[in-house]
């Protein structure tokens, strides 16, 4: 199968744009028929470039819509497995680190829940029409290629860009609060892995297993000269969010 035969349908069906899509569907002949899509996927779009609270509308088209278009696009290619980036959101601050699969859904935010729901669809195909289905809830995404701009850019990527414009570093808080970080590599053996296996109807939890807090990743990044903003914080901001 060409990667056209799944892609068109796909877009003609009314996801909002090409790299918004961040199901990795896989063809009969085990060829990854959205790999150059899943790449962007790594890091949702929607999250780190729209505005965070506002236009809800967005997250929803794209995350809840498009998942339902890709997974119609997937069904009638008949792919042999479909993987859905899902993301760690879905457990909103959760208590126990590392945090279980099990741990309870508590998104915080519209952006998380429209995450969330796309994967009840995924998994909610995968049963229905026997489709393997596998989500892999991803935890903070690093690495080269990260992001750069955008108020809401991933925290690695943000300070990479304040470091080469020689800007502080604008750390929300005392920069205690801490993240699981997860290196892009380690999420594409986990995309590669989960494609070749017999997996369906799963979800797995793609990261270190280990909490660094933002104050530890400044450090790799920082200079003796490079400054710390103290006491930034981001626009919008929530108390009941995190970070
Ligand atoms: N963060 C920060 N400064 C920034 C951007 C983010 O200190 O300029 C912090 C943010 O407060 C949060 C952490 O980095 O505690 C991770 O933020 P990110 O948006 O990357 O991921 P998420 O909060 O969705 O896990």
């Amino acid at each position: 199968m060409e990667i056209n035969e799944l892609l068109i349908p796909t877009i003609l069906g009314g996801i909002c744009v090409a790299i918004s899509v961040y199901g990795l569907a896989i063809a009969k002949d085990r060829k990854y028929a959205l790999g150059g899509l899943f790449l962007y996927s790594l890091i949702p779009i929607s999250h780190r470039t729209g505005i965070f609270l506002e236009n809800p509308e967005d997250y929803f088209g794209t995350n809840v819509s498009g998942t339902f278009n890709v997974l119609q696009a997937s069904r009638d290619a008949g792919v042999s497995k479909f993987i859905y980036t899902a993301s760690s959101s879905c457990y909103g601050l959760p208590d126990k680190f590392p945090t279980s699969e099990l741990a309870r859904i508590q998104p915080q935010y519209p952006y998380a829940l429209t995450k969330w729901l796309g994967e009840e669809l995924a998994l909610h195909w995968a049963k229905v029409y026997q489709m393997p289905v596998v989500s892999l809830r991803l935890f903070n995404v690093y690495g080269p290629r990260s992001r750069t701009s955008g108020t809401y850019g991933a925290v690695f990527g943000v300070f990479l860009a304040q470091k080469l414009a020689g800007q502080p570093f604008t750390v929300v808080g005392d920069g205690s609060q801490t993240r699981d970080f997860t290196y892009v590599s380690d999420v594409v053996d986990a995309f590669i892995v989960s494609a070749n296996s017999n997996a369906t109807e799963e979800i797995f939890n793609i990261g270190s297993g280990a909490t660094v807090s933002i104050k530890v990743i400044e450090n790799p990044l920082s200079s003796l000269i490079h400054q710390t903003t103290e006491s930034y914080q981001r626009p919008i901001p929530h108390q009941s969010l995190p970070g």
